[in-house]
């Protein structure tokens, strides 16, 4: 408790009172964190515009114990994303991971993984933003895999049989797990072999790496990655997440 310093990802902002924001943000240390910065909305106020949406901050806040709100004391631009603003397609990718990413991280739960995710995605659309489509599903995967949700992508839950081969193909069940050929349901989506080599390749790869990757992938394959990730989140969160049809 006390004063801190952090860096974060600013990922909401919301009108508070005549002239103050409430802050929602991802730190470095202690995860997903709301604050209200004084003065924020005034002209001339010290935060500049360093509390827009995702722009890479280095905060300093106040916490007081059993408060779940911080004041933010000071915040200077590290990173700005701003060009990406002027990006409609891109605006609205970053608003669904932002939302993402609070659906999959509690409050205060720190986790350094999803800031160092969150924040290799913005150089990334930032860089190659032709690749942006590529670059949600890799945060998708990543997020995934950092929450729990994403299967075995080696073998088969059942049998344990290793996928080995590029044109065999695996299935995905409705309880999230990937199964054989000799395994899987009725119900279940078949996912080809080049589809879940892709999904591997996210462990290795970096965003930019791996949307590179993507784009010589056939249609069809970004296609089943788009399925799996969807059907992934869906059961994840119990429904189909927020503005993810609009991001397709
Ligand atoms: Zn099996």
């Amino acid at each position: 408790m006390g004063v801190s310093e952090t860096e974060a990802i600013v990922l909401r902002t919301y009108k508070l009172a005549e002239a103050d924001k409430i802050t929602v943000f991802l730190s470095q240390h202690s995860g997903v964190m709301r604050g209200v910065a004084r003065g924020a909305r005034r002209l001339k106020s010290k935060f500049g515009a360093a509390l827009e949406p995702f722009t890479l901050v280095s905060l300093s806040y106040y916490e007081k114990e059993g408060q779940e709100l911080v004041a933010i004391r000071d915040a200077e631009i590290l990173r700005s994303y701003f060009e990406l603003s002027k990006n409609t397609e891109a605006v609205v990718a970053l608003e669904y991971i932002g939302g993402l990413i609070l659906e999959f991280t509690p409050p205060h739960e720190p986790n350094e993984k999803v800031f160092r995710m969150l924040r290799a995605c913005l150089d990334a659309i930032a860089s190659a933003p032709e690749a942006l489509r590529q670059i949600t599903r890799y945060c998708e995967v990543w997020l995934l895999k950092l929450s729990g949700f994403l299967p075995d992508l080696r073998s088969c839950l059942n049998c344990k049989k290793v996928f080995s081969e590029q044109n065999e193909k695996a299935y995905l069940g409705i309880d999230g797990a990937l199964r054989c050929g000799n395994c899987a349901h009725k119900a279940d989506l078949p996912v080809s072999g080049a589809a879940v080599a892709q999904l591997l390749a996210t462990q290795r790869l970096a965003p930019v790496e791996w949307s590179r990757a993507s784009s010589a992938v056939s249609e069809m394959v970004s296609k089943e990655l788009s399925q799996v990730t969807q059907r992934l989140i869906t059961r994840a969160l119990e429904r189909l997440p927020r503005g993810r049809a609009t991001v397709e």
